[in-house]
């Protein structure tokens, strides 16, 4: 199998970049937003303390004092890139679809009436989809460019518990086949790295994941935060963290089983330096997103060949 041409890119996976670029013509960036939700992983509605490895800050520094408004964080967002650009609202900040609709339809409204704002990324939990969310998701797919991004982690069960999770791998299942009926883009988030997985477990969760109704993947390493349940575990030797070696090998053994429209869009984790246990080889992020790529360059390997090769 071939490297797939419609990727139209220099790299060996169909990453964020390339898609929106193919798509629209134009790059398009990504604005991040707190629009005040919660996490019922957290709050006791689902489960009390979170996944072990959450620092309670929901993928996001949420800032001290009153949270300005979704408009004036795309603003502020704005700022950094030039005039023309094309922007998705990204809420990224805890579990995004967890209140009443009319209160989530108010909090999207305003984002997408905002100027070159072409669409959303709206991150949740697979069981925070109320049918009447999809709905209202659906709705929007007309006119707007949607995606919902899932965190999954993992498809085993045994992991998603001891992590913490709150869900299972069937709710899961769920919320996909009713976000892919309602015609919305879905990106899943898996954990490379998870306590007690082998590599085998990964390999199963990429080749779970490439049988799906899927439309995008963010891959990150497990990371020991300062003041999580995880932290502890590393402190106190109960768990072994991924080498360098072996997560930039596992990542690339996942693309080349993902399907090549399968979109990339992210290959390693972001932020946290403020409370950053371990590992430290994730904090050089470039050199982490180099040594995937050299991986590839060197088995001679891209993004699908597995499926070419199956
Ligand atoms: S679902 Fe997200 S915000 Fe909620 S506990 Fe887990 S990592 Fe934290």
């Amino acid at each position: 199998m071939a490297k797939p041409e419609f990727w139209k890119n220099n790299k060996n996976y169909y990453d964020l970049k390339s898609y929106w670029r193919n798509l629209f013509g134009c790059t398009v960036h990504k604005l991040s937003i707190d629009a005040g939700f919660t996490c019922p992983n957290r709050d006791g509605y689902v489960a009390q303390g979170g996944c072990v490895y959450c620092d309670g800050r929901g993928s996001k520094l949420r800032q001290i004092g009153a949270l300005p408004s979704v408009t004036d964080q795309i603003i502020s967002g704005k700022k950094y890139y030039p005039a023309a650009s094309k922007f998705i609202a990204y809420f990224q900040t805890f579990t995004n679809t967890y209140a009443p609709v009319d209160k989530i339809r108010a909090l999207y409204d305003e984002a997408l009436a905002q100027d070159n704002v072409i669409g959303l990324s709206i991150g949740t939990r697979p069981d925070c989809l109320e049918p009447d969310v999809i709905e209202l998701l659906s709705k929007y797919i007309a006119l707007h460019h949607i995606w919902v991004e899932l965190g999954l982690q993992t498809v085993h069960d045994k992991t998603l518990k001891l992590i913490n999770r709150g869900h299972n791998y069937q709710q899961f299942l769920d919320a996909v086949n009713n976000l892919a009926s309602s015609g919305v883009n879905i990106c899943v988030h898996i954990i490379i790295g998870l306590p007690g997985e082998s590599r085998e477990d990964v390999l199963q969760t990429a080749k779970t994941l490439a049988r799906l109704p899927i439309n995008g993947i963010k891959i990150h390493s497990l990371l020991a935060l300062e003041g999580t349940v995880l932290g502890n575990m590393y402190k106190n030797g109960s768990v072994k963290i991924i080498s360098k070696e072996e997560y930039v090998s596992l990542v690339v053994d996942v693309l080349e089983i993902l399907p090549p429209e399968v979109v990339i869009q992210r290959l390693t984790a972001d932020g946290y330096r403020d409370i950053f246990l371990a590992p430290q080889w994730a904090a050089n992020k470039l050199d982490v997103l180099n040594s995937i790529n050299r991986e590839l360059e060197l088995r001679n390997s891209w993004q699908g060949v597995q499926r070419g090769r199956a």
